[in-house]
């Protein structure tokens, strides 16, 4: 099956989380099973872009409303991905370092729609599925078969999966002279309340859509910002499917940014070194036990409880542990993140920013991974700490869920608490400095977490599944 996979990120080219995470490894594995799997995205101007060399395929102009832009279609010359990676440049509209935050927004994702449209169009591409990812290509179903313009392509099947719920790209029915000409009694596939919605549409529009883990599949029938009643009626159109990880990216055994590498078998030895490095160069002990977090600092992450979680708990175990903190988000949290480091700089350490490095060096050399989320679609955050021997405490919702067992239970190897409540997470910290001083238990869970399978493998074949699903 020849598949485009239409996405704003793609690691390593772009990522912002994990969104980049997915996108730069489920074309690999599908074209590892034999398919012809692609990715198309804007070209940005970033350092992938200025160090690797390009092919132009393909030339054309796309109106955006009354102006007329033109673009080129750039392949990477080498596959070097595993897949075929084509990105669309328009100087002036896509060509930016930053893959979000423009006041321009709108005008950047719905011109790169249309030129996607216009490119396969012209150039008579004849995908077996166009494969949507979030809401930057949610207009691309509606566009296909509700405008006179892509008639053509009318039959081609479409297929969102939504890994943000949250974030809709909404815009104003002013702006909706952006699109080309459209069927007028179709509008209604557009719109959710009073706005264009490429989210909402392309969840009506798609033949089938997907999230990335079956639990978060119903959380959005109850919490989508606005769309909860489109999910509960659009419900069976869904699948679930849970992410898997690039195992050749996150190996420990190999992984070229690690102090030292390790196996399940040396994994003690391993995590102690890298802990080590981490903690030297934090400044703080390697003795006592490291928690950690890497993400954003926004509220959906839970990052706004992290100062309550840590000084509480600083403050029961008289500070006989450490923590590490990695992200960027609200300033107002990472204030308060910052003040707790001045207060506490023997067990306090932050980093804010963005650093793919120090987060592969974080999940190995920490010992546990905090993540109180409270909303989690499926967070590949706890399925890296699992490979890399550290033991997930997380918040039971979505991915989380569906992904982490509790070591109370049989089998188990994370740490679930139920409620958005920092006492909550104070208590599943406490349950981790327990679990942290009983060496033999804490080994045992290790070894389980390391023989746990979440790579792609699995999930490739159900997201084929699903493609077979759409054959006409
Ligand atoms: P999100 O909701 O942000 O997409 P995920 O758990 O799905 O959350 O994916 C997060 C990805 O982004 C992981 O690969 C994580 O390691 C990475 N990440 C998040 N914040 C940072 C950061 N500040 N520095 C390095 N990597 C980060």
């Amino acid at each position: 099956m020849k598949i485009f996979h239409l996405s704003a990120e793609c690691y390593p080219v772009a990522k912002v989380g994990g969104l980049g995470d997915v996108v730069g490894a489920l074309p690999k594995y599908l074209n590892q099973m034999g398919h012809e799997a692609s990715v198309v995205m804007p070209f940005y101007d970033r350092k992938f872009t200025r160090e690797n060399e390009f092919d132009s395929v393909f030339r054309g102009s796309t109106l955006l409303g009354k102006k007329r832009y033109e673009f080129e279609v750039l392949k990477e010359k080498t596959d070097i991905l595993g897949f075929e990676l084509f990105m669309i440049k328009a100087p002036g509209l896509l060509d930016r370092e930053n893959v979000y935050s423009y006041p321009d927004e709108t005008e950047q994702f719905v011109f790169f729609q249309l030129a996607f449209l216009d490119w396969i169009y012209w150039s008579q591409q004849k995908p077996d599925v166009i494969h949507c990812h979030d809401h930057h290509s949610g207009l691309i179903p509606f566009l296909i078969y509700h405008s006179d313009l892509y008639k053509r392509l009318a039959n081609t099947p479409t297929v969102l999966t939504i890994h943000n719920g949250q974030y809709h790209g909404a815009f104003s029915w002013d702006k909706s002279y952006y699109l080309p000409e459209i069927d007028q009694w179709q509008t209604g596939l557009l719109d959710w309340r009073g706005g264009i919605n490429p989210l909402a549409s392309a969840v009506k529009c798609a033949w089938r859509f997907s999230t990335v883990s079956p639990s978060y599949l119903h959380e959005l029938t109850i919490q989508s910002n606005g769309l909860e009643y489109l999910f509960y009626t659009e419900y069976k159109k869904g699948v679930g499917i849970i992410n898997g990880i690039d195992t050749q990216v996150w190996d420990p055994a190999t992984d070229p940014m690690l102090t030292k590498g390790y196996t399940v078998k040396t994994v003690d030895a391993g995590k102690k070194k890298n802990k080590e490095a981490l903690c030297e160069r934090f400044g703080i002990s390697s003795d006592k036990p490291l928690f950690s977090f890497i993400g954003r600092l926004v509220d959906e992450k839970g990052a706004d409880l992290l100062p309550a979680i840590i000084r509480a708990s600083l403050d029961e175990h008289n500070q006989e542990l450490n923590f590490l903190i990695l992200g960027s988000g609200d300033t107002e949290v990472q204030h308060a993140l910052l003040e707790l480091k001045e207060q506490y700089p023997q067990c306090c350490a932050v980093y804010i920013g963005y650093n793919e490095e120090l987060a592969h060096q974080v999940y190995a050399g920490a010992d546990f991974l905090l993540m109180p989320s409270r909303v989690e679609p499926c967070g590949l955050n706890q399925l890296y700490s699992l490979r890399y021997g550290t033991v997930p405490i997380v918040r039971n919702t979505g991915g989380l869920k569906d992904s982490i067992i509790d070591f109370g239970e049989e089998g188990g190897y994370g740490i679930k608490f139920n409620n958005i409540r920092a006492e909550e997470a104070v208590y599943a910290v406490s349950r981790a400095y327990e679990l942290y001083k009983n060496t033999p238990h804490l080994k045992k869970i290790r070894q389980i977490m390391m023989a746990l399978d979440f790579s792609w493998d699995k999930s490739a074949k159900e997201y084929v599944n699903l493609y077979e699903s759409l054959k006409l």
